[in-house]
C-alpha cells in the first residue's frame, strides 16, 4: 500500500525576507518620493544587514548578531516591516550560537512586528498583508512549539514523525548527473560527502551505496530545475514514499530529494555557494532517512535553517534511536 506523504519543505538559508526589505524600499521610493530623510535609516539599516549576512555566511555568528543589532538600532520603533525582517535574521544567527532563549525573544519580536504590519495595513498602502500574515502565523506556531521544547536533550526523537527504511544497512543512493536536472560529477561528490556523514559516525545504523540508476534506488537526489518543485523561498525539499508492512509499521520505500544549486557544475560557485549546497544535502538526507520534523536547536543539522556543516551529537543520537 503506497501512499503519498506530506512534503517537507525547507526554508534553508534562502531568505525571502530580503525580498521584503527590497520591496519595501522600492515601495517607499514609488509611494513617498518626497520623504528623502526617511531613506536615511533604511539605507543604513540595509548596509548593516548586508554586513550581517556576509558575517553569517562566513559562519561568524557573533559578528552577524552585532551587525543585525546595529541595523535594528537604526530603525524607529514603528518601522515594523524592517524590524520584522531584522529580528528574524538575528534570531537565526542567535540560534546558531546555541542561545535558545535569547533567540526565542527575537522570534517573538519578529512575530510582533509582522503582526503590527497586518494590523496597520490599512494605513500603509504598500503592505503585502498575505505575506506578513503568513509570517506572523508561522512564527506564532514556532514560538508555541519552542516553549514546549528543550534544545539540550540527548536527542530530538519527540520532534517526529520518524520513519525508517527496511534495510538501513544498504541504502542505495542515486544522484542525478544529467545537465537538465542533476549535478556535475564534482558537485555529486560534494553531495555524497555530506550524505556520508550520516553513515560514518560511531554506531550509525546507516550504510549507503552509490547507485547508477533511479530504478532500485532508495534515495534519489536531483537539482530543482523548475518552479513549484520546492516551497517558495526554500532551499530543498524531500518527499518520502512509504508503505505499511504486515506488522502495521510505516516503512519508507523511497525518498526524493530536491536541492537548489546556482548551477549544474561548480565552475562559477563560490565557497559560500558550495557550503550552502553541502549544508542542504546534509539536512535533506536527514529527512530522506526518515527524520520527519525539525530540531529546535540551531546547533543541529536538522534545525529548520541549519547553517551547520557537521552533524551534532543530537543528530547522531536521533538517527541511532530511529533505527534501534
Ligand atoms: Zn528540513
Amino acid at each position: 500500500m503506497i501512499k503519498p506523504k506530506v512534503a517537507i519543505q525547507d526554508s534553508l538559508r534562502i531568505s525571502r525576507l530580503s525580498l521584503a526589505l527590497a520591496t519595501l524600499v522600492a515601495a517607499l521610493i514609488t509611494v513617498q518620493p518626497a520623504h528623502a530623510l526617511f531613506f536615511g535609516y533604511n539605507q543604513q539599516a540595509e548596509a548593516y544587514k548586508q554586513q550581517g549576512e556576509a558575517a553569517q555566511e562566513a559562519q561568524n555568528y557573533d559578528m552577524a548578531i552585532n551587525y543585525f543589532t546595529s541595523a535594528i538600532n537604526c530603525c524607529p520603533y514603528d518601522a515594523a516591516q524592517n524590524l520584522a525582517d531584522l529580528y528574524y535574521v538575528r534570531a537565526i544567527a542567535t540560534d546558531a550560537t546555541g542561545q535558545y532563549d535569547r533567540a526565542t525573544r527575537d522570534w517573538q519580536a519578529s512575530h510582533d512586528n509582522f503582526q503590527k504590519c497586518v494590523d496597520q495595513a490599512q494605513y500603509n498602502p504598500g503592505t503585502n498583508v498575505a505575506y506578513d500574515k503568513e509570517y506572523a502565523d508561522d512564527l506564532q506556531r514556532m514560538i508555541n512549539w519552542r516553549s514546549t521544547e528543550n534544545p539540550n536533550t540527548p536527542n530530538y526523537m519527540e520532534c517526529g514523525p520518524m520513519k525508517r527504511f527496511a534495510t538501513p544497512g544498504s541504502v542505495r543512493v542515486y544522484v542525478d548527473t544529467t545537465e537538465q536536472s542533476g549535478f556535475s560529477y564534482d558537485l555529486r561528490y560534494l553531495i555524497f560527502q555530506a550524505m556520508y556523514q550520516w553513515c560514518s559516525f560511531s554506531g550509525s545504523p546507516i550504510r549507503m551505496e552509490q547507485w547508477s540508476t533511479p530504478e532500485g534506488a532508495h534515495i534519489i537526489v536531483q537539482r530543482a530545475n523548475a518552479p513549484g518543485q520546492i516551497g517558495f523561498g526554500a532551499g530543498g525539499q524531500t518527499n518520502n514514499q512509504d508503505s505499511v508492512n504486515a506488522a502495521g509499521q510505516d516503512i519508507m520505500t523511497k525518498s526524493f530529494v530536491r536541492l537548489t544549486s546556482p548551477s549544474y557544475n561548480s565552475n562559477n560557485m563560490s565557497q559560500v555557494d558550495k557550503n550552502k549546497l553541502y549544508n542542504l544535502a546534509l539536512h535533506e538526507t536527514g529527512h530522506a532517512l526518515g527524520i520527519g520534523g525539525h530540531s529546535p536547536s540551531g546547533l543541529d543539522a536538522m534545525y529548520f535553517k541549519a547553517p551547520v556543516l557537521k552533524l551534532s551529537d543530537r543528530d547522531k543520537a536521533t538517527m541511532r534511536m530511529m533505527y534501534q
